[in-house]
């Protein structure tokens, strides 16, 4: 069975989960009637969530603004107070919960406990790391239960990696996933889905063979093959793949870079799942990187309840239906290309079939 309809089939049965079922058919009723109408009707509450537990890194990689120091906000970690705070306003509706947007998540070292507290209420939890941190953590996270891990490794070797994971230890990234792969079977837990992501570039896009052989060997379920983001002309040149299957732009005959769109007036994600950054200002989607349209604040602005419902929401979404070009970060994003931004591929998927779910592990 696909991967993401497994998922969601998982994220329906569990008892937990049931009683979210009305609130989720409210949201995706007004999803329909905004697709129909344009118009901004919000019916229910996020099932969906996209939480930022710091937006600090230890990498320096070229094409985040974290890692080039392009960051404008503020450095800081939510603290888990916050956290728990948030989770109590929205867990009644919440079934599925991204822990990152910008930074690396294990640098706040109250990460794994936030995943815990969502996990006992039912909520399915993700998050993406540079793998600095799997080997000291690797049987927390097992028994957090955590759902899925995904691994960013964009090179085969220390020299294809490095290029792009400035700062980064190939080594130590490679023993962080056989530590929790290990962790797995030592608590027998089918989670967490461990994904290993390959940003293709021009300088690794040679390497599929070799990542493939990788995964293999880190006992790694899912491999992805990601499009990357770019800023510049300058970037272009330097890092987009030759193979155009894996570009998200077009390249005119002076170099100039240009989003591949196809739908223009819309984005599911203003709909569908906001983001909180971990000093708590809401953001439309993790496109806002520098919160430049903050649409309300959790923790001063009433909760996350009311800003989804708020003035500042609604304009934003009224322009997303009528003027998306107007507003830069929706002209340089993933939402309505006309090329998947990822290519995924299941493997070792023996490592699904492990009797014992993570519910069972002892914490
Ligand atoms: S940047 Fe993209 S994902 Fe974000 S609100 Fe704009 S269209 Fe939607």
């Amino acid at each position: 069975m696909n991967y993401v309809l497994k998922e969601f089939v998982d994220i329906l049965t569990k008892p937990k989960n049931l009683f979210k079922i009305p609130n989720m058919l409210l949201v995706v009723l007004s999803y329909g009637l905004c697709k129909i109408t344009r118009r901004n009707i919000t019916l229910g509450y996020p099932f969906l969530m996209m939480i930022e537990p710091t937006n600090i890194c230890n990498l320096r990689c070229p094409l985040c603004i974290t890692g080039s120091k392009l960051m404008t906000r503020e450095d800081g970690l939510m603290g888990l107070d916050n956290f728990k705070r948030l989770i109590d306003e929205m867990g009644r509706y919440l079934v599925h919960l991204t822990l990152w947007s910008q930074g690396e998540p294990f640098v706040n070292r109250q990460f794994v406990e936030m995943v815990r507290y969502a996990s006992d209420r039912g909520i399915k939890t993700m998050t993406s790391t540079n793998g600095h941190f799997l080997i000291e953590n690797a049987e927390n996270i097992v028994r957090s239960g955590l759902s899925t891990l995904i691994i960013a490794v964009d090179g085969a070797s220390q020299e294809t990696y490095e290029k792009y994971r400035v700062n980064g230890k190939f080594e130590k990234v490679y023993k962080g996933m056989l530590a929790v792969t290990e962790a797995k079977k030592k608590l027998k837990s089918k989670t967490p889905v461990i994904e290993l992501q390959f940003i293709v570039m021009k300088h690794n896009e040679h390497e599929f063979d070799a990542i493939r052989q990788l995964a293999h060997e880190c006992g790694v379920q899912v491999l992805s093959f990601k499009t990357a983001q770019v800023y510049t002309d300058d970037q272009a040149e330097e890092f987009l793949p030759k193979n155009e299957k894996y570009r998200r732009y077009e390249l005119d005959d002076t170099g100039h870079f240009k989003t591949r769109l196809e739908e223009v007036n819309f984005c599911r994600w203003v709909l569908l799942c906001p983001v909180v950054n971990w000093d708590g200002t809401v953001s439309p989607c993790c496109f806002d990187k520098n919160a430049e349209y903050p649409l309300g604040n959790i923790f001063s602005d009433g909760g996350m309840r009311q800003i989804w419902k708020n003035e500042n929401y609604a304009k934003f979404r009224k322009q997303i239906f009528t003027k998306r070009k107007e507003i830069p970060i929706c002209t340089n994003c993933s939402e309505g290309l006309e090329v998947e931004v990822f290519e995924k591929e299941e493997i070792n998927s023996e490592l699904f079939n492990i009797k014992n779910t993570n519910e069972s592990v002892a914490v």
